[in-house]
């Protein structure tokens, strides 16, 4: 999930904000902006990776990946939790609930696309919740990439312990 794309949600023709939680919790994320995904990117750095930040994946992806690994043909999406309907923490919101309904569901649509042209290119698609511990899914993602060597990948390892700014 992208900036781009979640602003370009949050800013879409929606109903009024339905509830104060509902309310205060779009704002949240539109504050905090990047947060899990700048946080994951930040942690596969940590590791020594190299990757494109926020690119299509591939030619025929309409949307972008957090994180792409172009030779090893990884894909890395960070969802948030009540746009993709997180198990956890997604909520289906009652007020303008066929709107709402409609409009996560076609999220969830979306995604399966999204996954299935990818996995048809011959990439692997890696999916984390942003309530992902950021560490552990920088881990998953290290060993995706790292453990490619069936592919020919030549690999992204670099410097470990590059220091990782604050973003
Ligand atoms: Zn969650």
């Amino acid at each position: 999930m992208t900036t781009e794309a979640r602003r370009s949600e949050s800013r879409s023709n929606r109903p009024e904000p339905v509830s104060d939680t509902i309310r205060v919790r779009m704002q949240t994320t539109a504050q905090r902006n990047t947060g899990p995904e700048v946080a994951l990117q930040c942690a596969l750095r940590e590791l020594g990776l190299q990757f494109l930040v926020d690119q299509p994946p591939d030619s025929a992806s309409r949307g972008r990946a957090d994180v792409v690994f172009p030779v090893e043909k990884v894909a890395v999406f960070v969802d948030g939790c009540f746009w993709h309907s997180c198990p956890e923490h997604g909520t289906w919101p009652k007020r303008h609930g066929d709107w709402w309904r409609s409009k996560l569901l076609a999220n969830r649509r979306r995604d399966e696309d999204a996954n299935r042209v990818l996995r048809d290119r011959g990439w692997r698609v890696l999916r984390f919740w942003e309530h992902d511990e950021p560490k552990e899914a920088a881990t998953i993602v290290a060993n995706a990439v790292l453990n490619d060597t069936a592919a020919g990948g030549a690999g992204t390892a670099v410097e470990r312990g590059q220091e990782c700014g604050t973003v």
